[in-house]
């Protein structure tokens, strides 16, 4: 049984139920079974299903919000709009939009294969493991349900042990828009049952978590051939020169580091500033810091934390940068910590460094590390200076600058005077750099990649023979001819149209 508890009020909810390691198997069994007939239906029959669970999900904002307040302790407001939003909008973009994405491609054919047609098709590739996380537990499990769903897999999803309230309810999501039964299947447990059914060797495995789940993950898949995604952490930095809107800017930080508490693969995680304008920065930040709200009413800004063991690593690095000489501008020092509370007040720390673990690992905690630099060349290098690449936001009133900066960041996602808006576009492809993960989800490619992509060429069969078939005898100088007249400094059609033709004569 997974215990279920409000981490922002302490109440103890109903008990879920855990899925035995021994069926791993049978759930593959019902998934290949159920995929049968959901791979048999075209996109368009397919997107009849997720329209009724789109409606089904926009009459019930609600209860959808009060669920995943009551499994993260995050503020309704911040559920629906961070959560649930994504989702529906998702759902919205994959109806209009698969179709196009999915559906046969037609490819133009290279002019030596005159007479032949290209196409490219999607396959389904059969039963997809998805593994999320728990900070945003509905839309890192529903995307890629989804977009696995549409190209005509069965899923296997296994939701975050940290919040199986919002696992049980995307089962209820699927049940009551009636999507035909077992075509998802959550599977409520711990590591040890995602360790256990991605040894049943799914046809693809879907990660969402941190960079040290991510590399057993793959080693695991590696050993099977399995492919998969892995969306993984982030040390996202925020830069931030004289000439931008710093109220504007201010007001993004903060957001961007605090909301979730933090618990956010893409919020800022360090803001650096340039020196002319940094200190005005810092006050903005400070004074808006300190008028945010906690608690659990829908007029709060900041919930609780949704898993205690985060709590540990940010009170880590926050006494790490302190004992190396950081300084609180807002917030508390940890030793004066509410011990049985999960909220955190939110922190800002000042006279830091990139050697502090605060500026190089993930945080995922309520903590906006600030440090001052120079040249655009320095901020660049400040910026790329961590194993992550998931998320950057620049900030500058000229844009050519603020351009020139984001082309040189090694990272999958970047914002221009706005935080982490890329993962809100659904065309766009979202996933990370180095350590941040492999592959990309949203998007076409969001749905192309639980396909086999197939490629495919057709020849009417009518003519006997090809150029490049036996017998070669003849054939080498005006092969030479050919492609030095099609490709080399001096086209000539004429001379190639000969060669061509003696070639052909060659074949017979
Ligand atoms: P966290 O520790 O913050 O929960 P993880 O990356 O460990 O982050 O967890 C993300 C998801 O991965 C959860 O659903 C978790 O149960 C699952 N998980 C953790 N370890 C493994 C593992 N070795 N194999 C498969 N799934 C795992």
């Amino acid at each position: 049984m997974l215990k279920t508890i409000n981490p922002a009020t302490g109440t103890e909810m109903k008990e879920i139920e855990e899925v035995s390691l021994s069926s791993t198997a049978r759930i593959y069994q019902q998934a290949e079974q159920a995929q049968k007939d959901w791979q048999g239906k075209s996109v368009s029959e397919r997107l009849a299903y997720f329209q009724s669970l789109r409606l089904l999900m926009a009459s019930k904002l609600d209860q959808l919000s009060t669920i995943i307040h009551a499994d993260t302790g995050k503020p309704k407001a911040e559920a629906l709009a961070t959560d649930i939003m994504p989702v529906i909008d998702y759902i919205q973009h994959i109806e209009k939009t698969a179709e196009a994405s999915l559906n046969r491609q037609s490819q133009s054919t290279p002019v030596l294969f005159w007479g032949k047609k290209s196409y490219i098709e999607y396959m389904a590739r059969g039963t997809v493991l998805i593994i999320s996380p728990w900070n945003y537990p509905l839309q890192l499990s529903l995307i890629p349900v989804l977009s696995a769903l549409a190209g005509g897999n069965a899923v296997v999803l296994k939701p975050s042990e940290v919040t199986p309230l919002t696992g049980r309810l995307i089962e209820l999501l699927f049940k009551e828009s009636r999507f035909p039964d077992q075509i998802v299947q959550v599977a409520q447990g711990g590591k040890e049952l995602g360790e256990a059914l991605i040894k049943e060797k799914p046809d693809y495995i879907f990660f969402t978590g941190s960079v040290k789940t991510g590399k057993i993950i793959q080693e695991q898949a590696a050993r099977d051939l399995i492919p998969t995604t892995l969306e993984l952490g982030g040390k996202d930095p925020m830069i931030v020169f004289e000439d931008a809107n710093l109220e504007r800017a201010a007001k993004a930080a903060v957001w961007g580091a605090f909301t979730n508490s933090g618990q956010v693969c893409m919020s800022t995680e360090r803001v650096y500033v340039q020196r002319s304008v940094y200190q005005t920065f810092v006050r903005k930040v400070q004074e808006l810091t300190m008028n945010l709200k906690q608690g659990t009413s829908i007029h709060d800004d900041l919930g609780s934390m949704t898993f205690p063991k985060q709590i540990q690593i940010v009170k880590e690095q926050v006494e790490d940068a302190l004992n190396k000489g950081a300084v609180l501008a807002a917030g508390d020092a940890p030793e004066n910590w509410d011990n049985d509370s999960m909220f955190i007040k939110p922190m800002v720390l000042l006279n830091v460094n990139q050697e502090m673990d605060i500026m190089k690992e993930e945080t995922f905690g309520p903590v906006m590390p600030i440090m001052p630099f120079d040249r655009e060349e320095e901020a660049i290098e400040l910026a790329n200076g961590t194993s992550y690449g998931l998320n950057a936001s620049v900030w500058s009133g000229d844009m050519e600058k603020a351009e020139r900066v984001v082309a040189s960041l090694v990272t999958g996602n970047a914002a221009i005077n706005d935080v982490m808006l890329t993962v809100m576009n659904p065309n766009l492809p979202f996933g990370g750099a180095k350590n941040s993960g492999i592959g990309r989800y949203h998007g076409e490619q969001g749905l192309r990649i639980f396909c086999h992509e197939k490629s495919v060429m057709t020849d009417s069969g009518k003519r006997n023979t090809e150029i490049q078939w036996f017998p070669y005898k003849g054939k080498y100088k005006p092969f030479k001819t050919l492609f030095q007249t099609m490709f080399g400094r001096n086209k000539n059609w004429k001379a190639a149209g000969q060669a061509y033709r003696e070639i052909m004569k060659a074949s017979k």
